[in-house]
């Protein structure tokens, strides 16, 4: 018997979760994407709700996933890089940006320095000479935040000549941490931090520990402390490494990528087909057909929700660049399109609305709001209206359809 066919738009962080539960549940899965999306921005950190600002959302916790967290566990392990805190399910990973806000998280890409089980130590700020990095003020910075006040943690600079060339202190987070995936700079890292004075319990770095993940492992074999990164910024080696291990993980299942642009999804009878553009290379514009589909396509971030202004401050309408038998949504509130005369005014809403509007769904994923819900179409992650904007958000959700859209 054929496996069930399963296509999957989107391969950010809630796409890739639904690949991994389909394929465990036995289906053929086909992951089409045409871009990097939110995922590949991430900063390393896995929240379930954004740690700084709370926002408003339908429903705060997590009751839809009460049973998923070995699942959970078992995907983030097949990621290959991710972590959670230690004790789980409520311990939590504490980690730096390079601005020197120190805050907490459920888990972490596994380069960054945790620094929980360094509470009460001393840490070494590699002081490299970089533009973008200043070790002083960022040990200060770190040493007087709440959390190093309350556990007694010091920061101190240690000075690392860690840089070739003079362009070194200028190039991107990224392309420096790229050198250290290289075997004799990553050599040469590990003798700089031998040579330095043994004055710190562990060592705190920029961002630049290896696109690899390898990289990171690596170094923590022969370097006898703790050693790891601070959070990524836009763009940096966190999103790199996600991207790199996503790849893996979906060649390694046996998951049929397919780097395109859905334009349209539509049920014939009970199939669904799928119009993918063109690609960049010239390919023809072609169609998929699945016996159920999962949308992660991402919020108006990653361009899975547009939107326009009709004039400063107000928006004249959101929508959704693909053609579905969905609604988009915002505050509980389906969103007509054109019914009023102006759209919903961020001034009135505020800007987080960009981040609360989204499909219309139920709280397995199903799309509601529309004159014909298909049964067999799911949608996950920053895609759904009204929830958190969340690396494990996004994890749970598409777990969940994964799961749905091949079980039932
Ligand atoms: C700057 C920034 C920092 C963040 N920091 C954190 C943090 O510290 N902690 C945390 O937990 N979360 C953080 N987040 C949020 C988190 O990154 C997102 O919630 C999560 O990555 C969303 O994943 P997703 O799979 O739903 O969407 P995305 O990662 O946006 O993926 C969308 C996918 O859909 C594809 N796509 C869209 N439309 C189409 C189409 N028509 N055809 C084909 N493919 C399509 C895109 O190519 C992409 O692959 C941050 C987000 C940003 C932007």
């Amino acid at each position: 018997m054929s496996k069930p066919a399963l296509v999957i738009v989107g391969a950010g962080m809630a796409g890739t979760a639904a690949a991994y539960a389909a394929v465990s549940a036995g289906a053929a899965v086909t992951l089409v994407y045409d871009r990097a999306g939110a995922t590949a921005l991430t900063s390393g950190a896995l929240d379930l709700e954004p740690w700084d600002a709370p926002l408003s959302f339908e429903h705060a916790k997590h009751e839809r996933d009460a049973g998923r967290d070995a699942e959970l566990t078992a995907f983030l392990a097949a990621l290959g890089f991710y972590r959670r805190g230690a004790a789980e399910p409520k311990s939590t990973c504490v980690v730096a940006t390079a601005s020197g806000v120190v805050r907490s998280a459920f888990g972490a890409d596994q380069a960054l320095l945790d620094l929980s089980p360094l509470a009460g130590k001393r840490i070494a700020v590699a002081d490299v000479e970089r533009d973008d990095w200043d070790a002083p003020l960022l040990a200060k910075t770190l040493a007087v935040s709440a959390w190093a006040e309350r556990t007694g943690t010091s920061f101190v600079p240690v000075a690392l000549g860690l840089l070739r060339s003079g362009h070194e202190r200028r190039i991107a987070p990224y392309d420096f941490a790229a050198l250290h995936d290289e075997e004799a700079r990553r050599r040469s890292l590990a003798e700089a931090i031998e040579a330095a004075p043994g004055v710190a319990d562990a060592w705190l770095f920029g961002p630049w520990l290896g696109l690899e993940p390898s990289t990171v492992t690596a170094l923590r074999a022969v370097v006898p402390l703790p050693l790891g990164e601070t959070l990524s910024p836009l763009g940096g080696p966190a999103g790199a490494r996600f991207e790199g291990a996503r790849d893996r993980l979906l060649q390694a299942h046996g998951v049929a990528v397919v780097h395109a642009r859905v334009t349209r999804v539509e049920a014939r009878g009970p199939r669904f087909a799928l119009a993918l553009d063109a690609d960049a290379g010239g390919a023809e514009a072609r169609e998929l057909e699945a016996a159920a589909v999962v949308l992660a396509t991402g919020g108006v971030g990653a361009g899975g929700v547009t939107f326009t202004w009709s004039r400063p401050g107000v928006v004249s309408g959101f929508e959704l660049p693909i053609s579905a038998p969905v609604a988009l949504a915002l505050d509980g509130e389906t969103l007509g399109g054109g019914g009023s005369l102006y759209g919903p005014s961020l001034e009135v809403l505020g800007l987080g609305a960009l981040e609360r509007v989204g499909i219309a769904c139920d709280r397995l994923g199903r799309p509601v709001g529309t004159n014909s819900p298909q049964s067999g179409l799911f949608v996950a992650g920053d895609a759904v209206a009204g929830r958190p904007r969340t690396m494990l958000e996004a994890a749970l959700a598409g777990l969940a359809a994964g799961n749905v859209a091949v079980r039932g």
